[in-house]
């Protein structure tokens, strides 16, 4: 694509400057709001420029590991003020590339800045432990060491956080990193490499090439000089890429799907449950990995829970998310519109209930945009697609059951573990669900898709590689252990 518009092209970051890819090729960055707006446009790299940016983050990390973590630390404070600065700049940025309202943007931005500051803190804390040697004239102890260069790929539904989430522990712990965010927010991603810019991060640190996932993203997996890889995306990509990073030895971790339920049980606060699936499951569209995505109700209440749903549901503005007053922004980008729309064709086919939505919204304001409704299908059965597939959209399943047991049964029958909410106010509910749900993050009377920065984050099954993100648990992903003895 050639440049036809006053839109902005951002360059790759490497080495501390700002180049333009060897291809001269560059990628829109399409606003889903309003298609015909181009947010900007980024540079459609070659594996050379990756070649070069994993060269420059080699070269930088012999330096910054021998760094303190004191000092590492300080530039990390140095970069959350930065970005602190350009909030909503930065917040408005990700609206415009991936749809959620700004509200949210603002909110995930705020995020990202706590996540700087959480880690810059964390090259103060220790990394190891002394353990007593079978020699007593011995000191045995665990210290950790960092990967190398990490390469960090990311989805474009947290276009701030994860980015961040990724690249703060992988630079406090001593690894110098090469992003490549997902294109469609990418121009997001160059302002928030800006943000380490101006906190003079030394020259190759953090370096940023973005292009496609075929190109950039699998040269990160086959990359010899790369020797850990973060992943957050969709299950078939991230099995590629972990068969690649295995195959040469490399350390991966991947963050996935999900199909998240909601239990909702006789004993239950039907307003708080009502309120919580609505968030969970369409807030951002439905683009969360966490999203809410199937609630299995006991039949006591079905009928109470239902009119509730169906009545708060109504209320929904949709829009553009830069618009106050909306609450729910578009799809994304027409891949991800064109994909709801067919599960709920499918929906439909397989013999589910249509309750409410499952149209595109095209006329007046919509017409530029990547519009679905708020849909709600009840009559769901187990062997549906829409029961076992990730949408990554505003479709909620609604199932009965007549037990708890049986909507655990169902609840943990499909092949992610990602998280999964109850509300009850039954303390052997509770205990039930802490113990038999098979999900990486468990909530008990609060919605599926809250995720706490300084707790563990991951998935069971096949929404994970089994590792956990964020927290003190990033730590075991971005280092290596070693044990030292010695003796005088
Ligand atoms: P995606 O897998 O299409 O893309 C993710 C990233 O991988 C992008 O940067 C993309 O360019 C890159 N990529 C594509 N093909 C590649 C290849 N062959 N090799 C290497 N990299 C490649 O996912 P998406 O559509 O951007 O995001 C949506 C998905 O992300 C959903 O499945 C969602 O559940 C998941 N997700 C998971 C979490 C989590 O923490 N578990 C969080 C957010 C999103």
């Amino acid at each position: 694509m050639t440049v036809t518009t006053e839109a902005k092209t951002f360059m790759n970051y490497i080495n501390g400057e700002w180049e333009a890819s060897s291809t001269n090729q560059v990628i829109a960055s399409i606003n889903p709001a309003n298609k015909n707006e181009i947010v900007g446009y980024v540079q459609n790299s070659s594996k050379e420029d990756l070649d070069l940016a994993v060269a420059a983050a080699k070269k930088a990390q012999i330096e910054w590991k021998k760094l303190t973590g004191a000092v590492r630390g300080q530039y990390l404070y140095n970069v959350a003020n930065a970005m602190e600065k350009r909030l909503g700049e930065i917040a408005e940025c990700a609206t415009r590339e991936m749809g959620k309202t700004l509200a949210e943007a603002k909110g995930e931005t705020t995020r990202g800045i706590a996540i700087l500051r959480y880690y810059a803190g964390e090259g103060m804390r220790k990394v190891g432990d002394v353990i007593p040697a079978t020699d007593n004239e011995a000191l045995m102890f665990t210290t950790r060491t960092p990967l190398g260069v990490v390469g960090v790929i990311t989805p474009w539904n947290f276009p701030v956080a994860i980015p961040i989430w990724k690249m703060a522990p992988a630079l406090i712990y001593g690894n110098t990193v090469v992003i490549k965010p997902a294109t469609e927010t990418a121009v997001t991603c160059a302002k928030i490499v800006e943000c380490f810019e101006e906190a003079e991060l030394p020259a190759g640190v953090l370096n940023m090439v973005t292009g496609s996932g075929s190109v950039i993203g699998q040269g990160i997996a086959d990359h010899p000089d790369i020797n850990g890889i973060t992943f957050t995306g969709s299950n078939g990509v991230g099995k590629k890429i972990g068969q690649a990073a295995l195959a040469r030895g490399a350390k991966y971790q991947l963050e996935m799907g999900g199909k998240n339920p909601v239990i909702v049980a006789a004993d239950a606060d039907l307003d708080l449950a009502v309120e919580a699936t609505i968030s969970g499951a369409f807030r951002s569209t439905g683009q969360k990995c966490t999203a809410t995505s199937r609630v299995i109700v006991q039949s006591d209440v079905y009928e109470a829970f239902k009119e509730k749903l169906l009545a708060k549901t109504n209320e929904i503005t949709i829009g553009d998310g830069l618009t106050e007053g909306i609450w729910m922004g578009p799809c994304a980008n027409d891949n991800q519109l064109k994909t709801v729309l067919s599960y709920i064709e499918k929906g439909v086919e397989e013999g589910a209930t249509l309750l409410l939505g499952g149209e595109q919204l095209k006329e007046s304001d919509y017409e530029h945009g990547f519009y679905v409704q708020p849909t709600i299908f009840e009559n769901v059965t187990t062997d549906m697609a829409i029961a076992q597939e990730e949408i990554f959209g505003p479709v909620i399943a609604l199932m009965k059951v007549d037990s708890i047991k049986e909507a655990l049964e169902i609840a943990n029958d499909v092949q992610y573990g990602l998280s999964a909410s109850i509300f009850t106010t039954n303390i052997g509910h509770m205990l039930s669900f802490i113990n038999d749900m098979d999900a990486g993050l468990v909530r008990i009377n609060a919605e599926s898709a809250g995720v706490e920065l300084q707790a563990p984050f991951g998935g069971m099954k096949q929404s994970s590689s089994h590792s956990r993100e964020q927290g003190e648990a990033a730590k075991e992903f971005f280092t290596s252990i070693k044990t030292v003895f010695v003796k005088s």
